[in-house]
């Protein structure tokens, strides 16, 4: 049993949530967890061009999706779909079919709760990047259900370059969902949900701004992937009454809880159902039915090959 405040039923699907390769890595060998505190410092620890970067080998890879199930099964989520980002496994020496099987092989077969993935592509990724990974879809392993754009929105607001792959993703039968709208304004929910057809938004923080955006978000029903805890560590909102989702719920915008990068922020997703009922003024019960509906947003598994 997890130590963790127990639910009153079934927590749910956790839908944001990253490995976090390099913070798992530091934490076996012992280092300290790198305190971001703010957006540039997290941004910066993320790249991957850092001296000091910790290199992570296939074994780490194997082992820490295993660890992440464990977690996910400990805190009650009844499915998990987890990000995945390929680029510092490939830098370090993984060629893509290495990551992509390993992802399978670990993944695919586990249950209670099942695990899908979903690839994590950098905004700062060179355009011959993208490019491969576009060429790349149509083959992934079926444990691949998303592809998520991700990272700098203010440094890459730009999301043209992604469009190919966003259409590639689509006709491989991959759910798109985009960071955005974190640290951006509105304009970048909008080119997530027009130019990539983003079906979920991760964060979505500025689509509250935009009233016309937010009837749009709940008349297709596009999902905001909200996670308080890791808003409130990177400064993306100032304090939980800043936090914008009673204006989400009350536009009728369909959200989902989650733990976004749970070794950084120290939560876990009992915790931060908890923390929305707080912010809410709910009680349990209302935050369960919320994330219960999130089940309807998982990305679907896809249809096998030919
Ligand atoms: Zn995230």
């Amino acid at each position: 049993m997890s130590a963790a405040p127990t639910p009153a039923g079934p927590l749910g699907p956790h839908l944001h949530l990253h490995l976090e390769p390099e913070e798992r890595k530091r934490r076996e060998l012992g280092l300290t967890r790198r305190d971001f505190g703010s957006r540039d410092r997290f941004f910066a620890a993320h790249r991957t061009d850092r001296a000091d970067r910790s290199r992570i080998q296939p074994g780490d890879l194997r082992r820490f999706l295993a660890d992440v199930h464990g977690e996910q099964r400990a805190q009650g989520a009844d499915y998990v779909e987890l990000r995945l980002s390929p680029r510092r496994f490939l830098l370090d020496g993984m060629t893509w079919q290495e990551f992509t099987d390993t992802a399978q092989r670990v993944l695919g077969p586990l249950h209670d709760p099942v695990v899908t993935a979903v690839l994590l592509v950098n905004r700062n990724s060179p355009e011959a990047f993208i490019g491969e990974v576009t060429d790349r879809l149509g083959s992934l392993p079926r444990v691949f259900v998303g592809l998520d754009i991700a990272g700098d929105e203010l440094a890459h607001p730009d999301v043209r370059p992604f469009v190919p792959l966003a259409r590639a993703a689509a006709d491989a039968g991959l759910g798109c969902t985009v960071h955005a709208g974190e640290f951006g304004p509105a304009e970048h929910v909008w080119r997530a949900v027009d130019l990539l057809g983003a079906r979920r938004i991760g964060h979505g923080l500025s689509s509250a701004t935009s009233p016309a955006l937010l009837r749009r978000m709940a008349r297709d029903a596009i999902l905001t992937e909200v996670s308080l805890t890791s808003n409130l560590a990177l400064g993306a909102v100032a304090a939980p009454g800043e936090h914008p989702l009673p204006a989400l719920l009350a536009a009728g915008v369909p959200v989902a809880f989650n733990a976004d990068v749970p070794l950084h922020s120290g939560r876990t997703l009992p915790e931060e159902l908890a923390l929305a009922a707080a912010l809410l003024g709910t009680g349990p019960a209302h935050i369960h039915a919320l994330q219960s509906r999130a089940r309807a947003h998982r990305f679907p598994p896809r249809r096998p090959p030919g």
